[in-house]
């Protein structure tokens, strides 16, 4: 049977990316519905680290599986690092990305390029089945663009611009996004740890 982890989301966008980029290690990636878990969680945490934390303890808490949550957001340097933290109830949960975005490009209408510096943050942590903990980070820079373009990814990729490529990250295929998003450096930066787990457990495939 393949090992299991539990990504705490349900946020089908995500799910996609997770399960390209972990991949490699082998083992079945389920959804906290397809886990049968259904929790009402409180992210009161005060950073992307602890919301992650509180995540992924309490889908722990109630399965015993290895968990893996991510709590990740933009910041937007002009709106004093806004949405931040919040950047999934900015606006109010239910209000569509279209009107986000669009906000977000009125609040910064006739700002120069050098002051729409930007980037996504995440933070994943992953609570092993024994209760240990561990925690990794990763960014991506860039810039707020001028008016949302493309179709892929999720969110505030349409307005979330990479000057040095030229596109925004809902241009790019999910593959190159990966390869170079904030959740995708921090779940790379996570597998070794899941390898180790894996190992001194005696889980690891054959
Ligand atoms: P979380 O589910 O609490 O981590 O909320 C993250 C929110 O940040 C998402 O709902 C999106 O609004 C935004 N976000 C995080 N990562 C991305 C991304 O890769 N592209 C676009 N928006 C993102």
């Amino acid at each position: 049977m393949k090992n299991t982890i539990i990504f705490a989301t349900g946020n089908q966008g995500k799910i996609r990316e997770v399960r390209a980029i972990l991949a490699d290690l082998g083992m079945e990636i389920l959804s906290s519905k397809e886990a049968g878990v259904s929790l009402d969680i409180v992210e009161d945490g005060a950073t992307f680290a602890e919301n992650a934390r509180i995540k992924a303890r309490a889908v722990h808490q109630a399965t015993g599986a290895l968990v893996l949550a991510d709590d990740s957001g933009l910041e937007v340097d002009y709106l004093n690092g806004e949405p931040g933290v919040y950047s999934a109830r900015w606006m109010g949960e239910d209000t569509s990305y279209t009107v986000k975005n669009q906000a977000i490009l009125d609040r910064l209408a006739g700002v120069p390029e050098e002051k729409r510096t930007a980037r996504f943050r995440c933070a994943i942590a992953a609570v092993f089945p024994d209760g240990t903990e561990a925690v990794t980070e990763g960014t991506i820079e860039g810039i707020v663009g001028y008016q949302a373009l493309g179709e892929g990814g999720f969110g505030y990729d349409p307005i979330f611009f990479l000057p040095e490529r030229g596109v925004s990250t809902a241009q790019l295929t999910q593959e190159e996004k990966n390869a170079v998003s904030h959740r995708g450096r921090a779940l790379e930066a996570m597998k070794p740890r899941i390898q180790a787990w894996l190992r001194a457990s005696g889980k690891e495939e054959p």
